[in-house]
């Protein structure tokens, strides 16, 4: 099985090396040539570890010992052995993607990683170490720390905003151990890191470093594939509670940012999961909601700050991928993304946009009717549920009234309350006074749901790394590590 550009048919890898270089030459995703024959009935019956293994290695197939990886990457890691447990509440099913080592949905995805792009690296005979290099606006940079720490032949060098991440993300990563890790701080905001991080890509094309650099963002598709498995977990979850019988069909409602989790979702469709609608669920950056219903897809507006930091995003890089797999067409797809770059906008042919409409749909809340939902959920069902879980839940339902589909729903929570405690209190009419510390603790008191074990004795740990760099001196910081 052949990888190949989203933007070109020429130019084929195998999949060891689609994981090793992340993005296609041509700046485009990679992409199976097609997808595999799979036994999607007898993936069902396996442990979260099994069904994991089992969707790899269809996607991977040039990657060796995928159960051995996958047992690295996840035994004993994450809070439960299903990695993603799921809860009826109300009419819905939440599937809780939030219960890894950093309490971020990232952390499927970013355990995975380093484990298929060690191997990856091992295939391909690459004998120098991979240098992980990272912008964060909070997240995925402490989720990537953690899942590359000490992984052998592998360093990871984290930037942030200096004074732009959360007090609780900032301590998640300058408390972070492992002999292989940097994290410093930049003078200015998410732009200044990531444009820097991008200029020390082009900067370093071509040179003779010791290193050889990557990213950890979900362009790569050893970090897209990993994400499929929970809605295999989230079916058998429904199977084995007697809510659906083998083949009938479940939806999904995806808080959405990059489009990675929800077109996981499509590619588990693919695979022959018995998945109905991918609800696409946005904050008040609701460019995709916009773009799903009319065809027209329009970054030419400026970035709304939400209580859904991981959703405040204009330009969905993943959404490329679909694209890709419901028109087949390269040409087109490279056209259209030549022209978002040049003109901020693209519309689709209207067959594409119906191949979409009729498996997509979508909607959008804003920050006050998030927190209504988060109370409303808390004082209906004494769930309680973060921002961008909210969302989920709201367009969920909008889904169901306004389609009337009765189809079992599954929604997506990807992060736990306690990463967004000011948010959580206001929406319940907390006090939200004091340190993000103190805000937790009391919303702990107040609901009782206990603070998840990582978070909870952040407080105090040694702060381990406290650079702070102008931003024209992120280069020099990368070749000095
Ligand atoms: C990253 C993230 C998302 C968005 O996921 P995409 O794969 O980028 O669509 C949603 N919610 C949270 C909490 C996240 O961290």
């Amino acid at each position: 099985m052949f990888y190949h550009s989203t933007r070109c048919p020429q130019g084929h890898v195998d999949s060891a090396q689609a994981v090793l270089e992340g993005l296609a030459p041509d700046g485009g995703l990679y992409m199976p040539q097609s997808i595999p024959a799979f036994d999607w009935q007898s993936c069902l019956g396996g442990t979260s570890l099994e069904m994991s293994a089992a969707i790899l290695s269809a996607l991977l197939p040039d990657i060796p010992d995928m159960p051995g990886l996958v047992s690295r990457a996840y035994a004993g890691k994450f809070e439960t052995e299903d990695l993603t447990p799921s809860v009826p509440v109300g009419d819905f099913r939440i599937l809780e993607l939030f219960r890894g080592p950093t309490s971020a949905f990232k952390d499927v995805a970013l355990s995975m990683l380093p484990q298929l792009l060690t191997a990856a690296k091992t295939v391909k005979g690459v004998k120098e170490d991979i240098l992980i290099l990272t912008a964060t606006s909070g997240d995925t940079g402490k989720a990537a720390l953690e899942g590359f720490r000490d992984v052998p032949g592998v360093r990871i060098c984290v930037f942030y905003p200096h004074g732009g991440v959360s007090q609780v993300q900032r301590a998640q990563m300058v408390t972070q151990e492992g002999g292989n890790v940097a994290v410093c701080a930049v003078e200015g905001n998410f732009d200044d890191a990531q444009t820097g991080v991008k200029d020390i890509f082009a900067a370093c094309q071509g040179r003779a470093l010791p290193f050889r650099l990557s990213s950890a963002n979900s362009i790569n598709i050893g970090r897209l594939a990993p994400q499929i498995m929970y809605y295999f977990r989230a079916y058998r979850d429904l199977l084995d509670s007697g809510k659906i019988s083998l083949g009938q069909e479940v939806n999904f409602s995806v808080p959405t940012g990059n489009f990675g989790d929800i077109l996981a979702g499509y590619l588990a469709k693919l695979l022959g999961l018995p998945v109905g609608t991918l609800i696409c669920a946005s904050n008040a950056n609701n460019v995709l909601t916009d773009f799903i219903r009319t065809g027209t897809y329009d970054r030419r507006r400026p970035l709304v700050k939400t209580t859904s930091p991981s959703m405040d995003i204009l330009v969905s890089s993943n959404l490329e991928r679909l694209l890709y797999l419901l028109s087949n067409d390269t040409a087109l797809v490279s056209r259209l993304m030549t022209q978002l770059k040049e003109q901020g906008h693209y519309t689709v042919p209207r067959a594409l946009l119906e191949a979409i409409q009729s498996r997509f749909w979508a909607s959008c809340c804003d920050d006050v009717r998030a927190a209504k939902t988060i109370r409303r959920v808390w004082e209906a069902h004494k769930y309680l549920c973060d921002p961008h879980t909210a969302a989920g839940w709201a367009a969920a339902e909008d889904y169901v009234s306004e389609t009337g589909d009765g189809r079992p729903m599954v929604v997506l929570s990807t992060a736990s309350p306690y990463k967004f405690p000011a948010a959580v209190l206001e929406a319940l009419g907390g006090d939200t006074s004091g340190s993000e510390f103190a805000q937790m603790h009391r919303l702990s008191r107040l609901t009782q749901v206990p603070i998840p074990g990582n978070l909870a004795n952040l407080e105090g740990r040694p702060e381990r790394h406290t650079d702070v760099i102008p931003k024209d001196q992120m280069l020099p910081y990368v070749l000095n590590l």
